[in-house]
């Protein structure tokens, strides 16, 4: 056993037993069984990693423009290779000195001088040395933890003549073969073993890009501890209970008015989603339902339908919005439809006066304050509800993983639990639906309402930023409204804001018979209300902005935007931004300013942008991009239950694990807890948020 002292830096890595070492699988390998010749990476070079060797030929300390280290080793064949580092240390040099035989394993990519590995790994070795059989595991790690140590610690942990025991089988013989019949899966101890030790037996390549059957095998365990946890988590939640509405609008009630005076016909995505709600509504245990749409697709009406329904239910109901401008909208657009009822609305956001906030407060704990909208505030520990009967999260993945729980916590502190409506413009894709939101009925809004047209996107280069400034008056003229949007500086808030006071003061100099209005994240809340309401209301043309106008702010007249500096924002971001436009019914346009320096990813993401408006297909290159773990919101990938899953390709194995997990838990209720056990641990948590 790895000994349990705090001191240990393996403890770091939460390796605390044999058994953690033994599940700390490879994250990738190296492969140093094959030599290539370097006149062979330089005419195939291309991102391909490659391990070559040969004699330091010469070795220099250059300062262009940075100070850094050029060596040049030579083959047997004569061929050259440049080396470079950018940080280096004087043992470096040392073990680089000229005559000194190395072995280098690194990219190959086209550089100054010529074809250059950039920062390889060096060994040194005599020129015969011999070469490993097999892959060389790596592993995730962290400051002050070698990869000899884990790969001590591991090698340690397999002598443990326990260890096999921990990995005994515990499923039904042949259930898994039955299950995977193409898939020839190992044991689990033998998977467990073959990942750490690939012997040169076993296929290389399948081992390197995980579909080898011994990945296979822990991915099935991955994948089915997650599912079972999920399905449990949902049987919990069907065996709660909640408050339970009728199917139909209360007789004179506030919905049924409101249906009778409704502002515009519902989309009929809007109606199927809406006789989701009410449906879910009716029954006994609580609704935990996500609605899904398109920046646009009109979410705020059904949950405003959903909250009167409650209402006249004799039950409050709470929206919370992860900004104050977005949560002010939803206030002032919720008011215009139910204050002529006669329902008021508490306010609650952080930025409330004391006594103000005492009284939303205490409005809220008598229950007299039926419908509440509001920031995080809401989930507070000092906020109590009376009755609440449906809370409604907007843009719910912009909340951190504490604020979810945080808000289950308060859920799960009251006796009748309250349905719950999640609201999302960024769509998950269906394997992270299947996966991480299981326990989740999930509705779409796929058709916008009726009178939009597409947004035109167009891609200019900056050094044309004066002509787009000139051509915001035929904008203007048509009386249309003009956001934007100065670049994302994440090194430098103050920098942020001075290039969005620089923009406001350079625009209107160019623009001087416009209004033009500045709003950023350092304004009090109350003036940025006054800067929003004064563009919804017309009075002010040009809205220069940071991102805070990112999520659901809704002024239709507003038809152009300029995204400065776009390639610094991401996908989903960009999508966001674009979608304040394009919901009246004029032509709207987006430009994406951008530098003349972009890099491939950068381009991509402008042209994918520019190609389309579907959200769907923006997320799923957004998974591609960024992996799982930043969709979900702060939930870090270390803490993910999926470590060894790839989202976008394993549909398939995805598919059939949930049916699998169906028939354990089922038919094998205890061992489906032995396995939950084993593979989840303490990270049940998780599962909640
Ligand atoms: P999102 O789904 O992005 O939150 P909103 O709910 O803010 O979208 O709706 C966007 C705009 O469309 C709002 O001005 C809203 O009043 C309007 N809208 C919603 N549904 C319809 C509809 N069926 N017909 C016409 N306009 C609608
Ligand atoms: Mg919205």
């Amino acid at each position: 056993m790895v000994s349990k002292s705090s001191s240990n830096p393996l403890e770091k890595l939460g390796l605390h037993s044999s058994l953690d070492c033994a599940l700390h699988l490879p994250i990738r390998y190296e492969d140093e069984t094959k030599l290539s010749t370097i006149a062979s990476v330089i005419n195939s070079f291309g991102g391909a990693s490659a391990q070559v060797q040969g004699t330091v030929i010469r070795q220099e300390v250059m300062y262009r423009p940075r100070r850094q280290l050029l060596i040049v080793i030579r083959d047997e064949e004569g061929d050259e290779l440049f080396l470079r580092w950018l940080n280096f240390y004087p043992s470096q040099q040392k073990q680089m000195a000229v005559g000194q035989h190395l072995r280098v394993r690194g990219d190959v990519r086209d550089g100054y001088y010529g074809p250059e590995m950039v920062h390889p790994a060096v060994r040194a070795v005599s020129p015969d040395a011999s070469l490993p059989n097999n892959l060389t595991p790596v592993y995730s790690t962290t400051a002050g933890v070698s990869q000899l140590s884990i790969r001590k610690a591991i090698d340690k942990a397999f002598k443990d003549a326990d260890l096999e025991s921990l990995f005994s089988e515990i499923f039904p013989k042949d259930i898994l073969k039955n299950c995977f019949p193409g898939l020839n899966l190992p044991s689990l101890w033998e998977a467990i073993h073959t990942l750490h030790h690939p012997s040169r037996h076993d296929d290389m390549e399948s081992i390197q890009n995980r579909t080898h059957p011994a990945w296979r095998r822990i991915q099935i365990e991955e994948l089915l501890a997650q599912q079972i946890s999920l399905q449990q988590a949902r049987a919990k939640r069907l065996s709660r209970r909640s408050v339970q509405m009728n199917l139909k609008p209360k007789k004179d009630g506030i919905l049924e008015k409101f249906l009778l005076q409704l502002p515009f016909q519902l989309t009929g995505s809007q109606q199927r989603v809406w006789q989701d709600l009410i449906s879910d509504l009716a029954q006994p245990y609580p609704m935990n339902r996500l609605l899904q749409g398109d920046v646009g697709s009109g979410k705020t009406i059904v949950a405003a339908l959903a909250a009167m329904h409650c209402l006249d239910h004799g039950y409050q109901a709470a929206i919370m919005a992860p900004t104050e401008i977005l949560a002010e909208q939803h206030y002032r657009k919720l008011s215009i439809w139910l204050q002529p009822m006669g329902i008021e609305i508490v306010w609650l956001t952080g930025s409330l006066k004391a006594k103000d906030k005492k009284a939303a407060q205490a409005s809220i704990a008598s229950g007299e304050g039926r419908l509440v909208i509001g920031t995080h505030a809401l989930i507070q520990d000092s906020v109590e509800f009376a009755r609440l009967g449906l809370a409604v999260i907007d843009e719910q993945h912009r909340f951190g993983v504490k604020q979810r729980l945080q808000l289950q916590q308060k859920i799960d502190d009251v006796e009748i639990d309250c349905h719950q409506l999640m609201m999302s413009a960024t769509p998950i894709p269906r394997t992270l639906a299947m996966t991480f939101y299981a326990d989740l009925e999930v509705s779409v809004i796929d058709e916008l309402p009726p009178g939009r047209t597409p947004v035109v996107t167009k891609l200019i280069k900056s050094d044309r930023r004066d002509e787009v400034v000139a051509g915001l008056s035929e904008q203007l003229k048509l009386g249309r409204q003009i956001y934007w949007v100065c670049p994302l500086i994440e090194e430098s808030e103050v920098l942020q804001l001075q290039t969005a006071v620089d923009t406001y003061e350079s625009l209107q100099l160019a623009l001087p018979n416009v209004k033009v209005g500045l709003i950023h994240g350092r304004l009090k809340a109350d003036e940025k209300n006054a800067v929003m309401q004064a563009f919804v209301l017309g009075e002010i043309q040009i809205l220069v902005a940071t991102t805070v106008i990112e999520v659901g702010v809704d002024v239709p007249n507003a038809s152009l935007m300029v995204i400065e500096h776009a390639e610094r924002f991401g996908y989903s971001q960009l999508h966001q931004l674009r979608g304040r436009v394009g919901r009246g019914s004029a032509q709207s346009i987006c430009i994406l300013l951008y530098s003349s320096q972009l890099s491939m990813a950068a381009k991509e993401r402008l042209q994918t942008l520019r190609e389309t408006q579907d959200g769907f297909i923006i997320a799923e290159k957004d998974l591609a991009l960024r992996g799982p773990g930043e969709l979900l919101g702060s939930r870090q990938s270390g803490d993910g239950m999926l470590r060894f899953v790839d989202l976008q390709n394993e549909h398939d194995l995805i598919e059939k694990t949930k049916e699998l997990s169906v028939q354990l838990l089922n038919q094998y209720p205890e061992i489906s807890q032995k396995h939950l056990e084993r593979w989840l641990g303490h990270r049940a948590d998780f599962l909640k948020a």
